[in-house]
Formats: structure tokens, C-alpha cells, sequence
């Protein structure tokens, strides 16, 4: 297991043996870099001076889930995805 994916913010946590990750996924051949995903989730995403989109916390918890989902549906370009992992504890 990468360390990254331990990183992120805080949320509640299941007691599940299986630890539940959700991780942002960019189809970069449909991103725009409009920039609607940084304005309903700045901390998640953030567009560069040259257009290009920086996920700079791709790792979802259950606690920011909904704030993910609303920037995924925010998309005009439908270029966000939520990849779900499933991994031992
Ligand atoms: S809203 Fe969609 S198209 Fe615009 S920067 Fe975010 S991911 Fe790219």
C-alpha cells in the first residue's frame, strides 16, 4: 500500500474490516479546465495558469463524499469519475 492513499482529510470511518477508498479520477481528454470543479471544491481541485486541472487531493473519505460528488456532478465536460477501492485493513 502506498502512503498517499493514507493522506486526505478526515472523515468518519467505518468499522468494517475492509477499509473503503474512494479516489477522483480525470479523463483528461474531456477536461477543459473551465474550472466549475475548483469553485465548488477548492481544497479538492485547483486549474493552472495554463488551463491544465491539479487534483491536489484525489483520495475521497466518507466525510467529504458529498462535496466530491457535488464537483463530479458539477462537470459540464462529465470528465470526473469516483473510482471506488477496496482493501484489506
Ligand atoms: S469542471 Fe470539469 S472540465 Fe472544468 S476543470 Fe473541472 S474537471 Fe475539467
Amino acid at each position: 500500500m502506498t502512503a498517499w492513499k493514507r493522506e486526505g482529510r478526515t472523515g468518519r470511518s467505518g468499522e468494517s474490516s475492509m477499509e473503503k477508498s474512494m479516489e477522483i479520477v480525470v479523463d483528461r481528454g474531456r477536461c477543459t479546465g473551465i474550472g466549475i470543479c475548483e469553485s465548488v471544491d477548492p481544497d479538492r481541485f485547483e486549474v493552472g495558469a495554463d488551463g491544465s486541472l491539479v487534483v491536489l487531493d484525489p483520495m475521497v473519505t466518507e466525510g467529504d463524499l458529498a462535496l466530491a460528488e457535488e464537483a463530479i456532478r458539477s462537470c459540464p465536460a462529465a470528465a470526473l469519475k469516483l473510482h471506488r477501492i477496496e482493501e484489506a485493513a
